[in-house]
């Protein structure tokens, strides 16, 4: 099965590199299957797992948002933050989940900025899930 090179990249560095027969992802406009050699376009991402297909396996990246660029050879996905399942603090993640939830029920009370707060919530959940 013909395949398509595969990076992630962040402000940190590079987080993947490799090749997939088939790469999934959520855009704004909803889920995205992408196969080698689609035609080119660019397209901002939401914070969710992307999923990576390779014989018959699948495996997931943690990324926060950011843009994919599809061209025939070459998916590059550029986002603020992106973490492989083993690089992911479980504890950490579960810890922020907390903050971000305390905070958008502090919200029904008081001012407070509810899509950082909403945001935080949702990179929490995406690391939770890929890490599982
Ligand atoms: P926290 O409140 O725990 O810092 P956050 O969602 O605000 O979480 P980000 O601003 O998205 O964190 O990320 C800052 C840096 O820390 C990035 O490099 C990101 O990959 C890393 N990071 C954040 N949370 C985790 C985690 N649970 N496990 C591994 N790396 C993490």
């Amino acid at each position: 099965m013909s395949k398509v090179k595969v990076s992630v990249v962040t402000p940190d560095g590079p987080v993947y590199s490799g090749e997939a027969e088939m790469v999934s992802v959520k855009g704004l406009g909803g889920e995205l299957g992408i196969l080698p050699n689609h035609i080119p376009f660019v397209t901002p991402l939401t914070i969710n797992p992307i999923r990576l297909m390779n014989d018959g396996k699948s495996d997931l990246v943690a990324v926060h948002g950011g843009f994919i660029e599809v061209r025939p050879d070459e998916i590059t996905i550029l986002a603020q933050a992106a973490e492989l399942p083993s690089t992911i603090d479980v504890e950490r993640a579960r810890k922020a989940k907390e903050r971000a939830e305390e905070r958008l029920r502090q919200g029904q009370q008081e001012k407070i900025d509810f899509v950082r707060a909403e945001n935080a919530l949702k990179r929490a959940l995406n690391r939770l899930e890929v890490a599982e």
